[in-house]
């Protein structure tokens, strides 16, 4: 390659003469990404969600092939966020196909030193034992003469990828259960 092919295939110079001031299209380009399709350019179908790490509520573009979620990316259409996504946003794909993601149920009992599997049902039954006999220890009919009819037992903390619809759900359920701390760490 001469000097001049080589001053003017450099990107600054592309940047600089061409018609991408901003060099975010051609003049980013090299021979070898021209020739490169971007992982979204075989996806059957593109669902638009919601970012569900916090209350931001960044929009988000699903690709999916195959049935599989291939490749999340921002929302340009999203008057939130403009087609923006935060680190923890761009990596959203991890959450659902990552090979970290633990699918099983796993216990550590009291005092224990490794996990157990657990199958779902037996997880279930456990859980349904520890709420009721929390909620009983902590019930409380009165205080100070009044009737409060509620738990100390219990309390609610919620995680910022729970959607509206969880947290109402969350809500009603440990409401009815006489539960009074009840919070979303998006709120915190
Ligand atoms: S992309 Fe980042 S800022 Fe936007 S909703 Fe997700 S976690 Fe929040």
């Amino acid at each position: 390659m001469g000097v001049r092919t080589w001053i003017t295939s450099w990107p600054v110079y592309r940047q600089i003469t061409g018609g991408d001031p901003l060099g975010r299209g051609p003049a980013a380009k090299s021979r070898r990404t021209e020739r490169i399709d971007p992982r979204v350019a075989t996806a059957d179908r593109v669902v638009r969600s919601v970012c569900p790490y916090c209350a931001v509520g960044c929009g988000q573009n699903v690709y999916v092939q195959d049935g599989r979620v291939t490749q999340i990316e921002g929302d340009p259409d999203s008057p939130v966020s403009r087609g923006r996504l935060c680190p923890k946003g761009s990596a959203s794909l991890q959450l659902t196909t990552g090979p970290a993601r633990e699918q099983r149920v796993l216990y550590r009992r009291p005092y224990g030193t490794d996990w157990e599997r657990l199958d779902l049902d037996t997880a279930m039954e456990m859980i349904a034992d520890r709420v009721i006999e929390a909620r009983r220890a902590g019930w409380q009919w009165e205080v100070g003469g009044k009737r409060v009819r509620r738990t100390l037992g219990l309390a609610s903390l919620g995680g910022a990828t729970l959607d509206n619809e969880e947290n109402y759900l969350i809500k009603k359920l440990f409401t009815a259960l006489g539960a009074i701390q009840i919070e979303n760490q998006a709120r915190i």
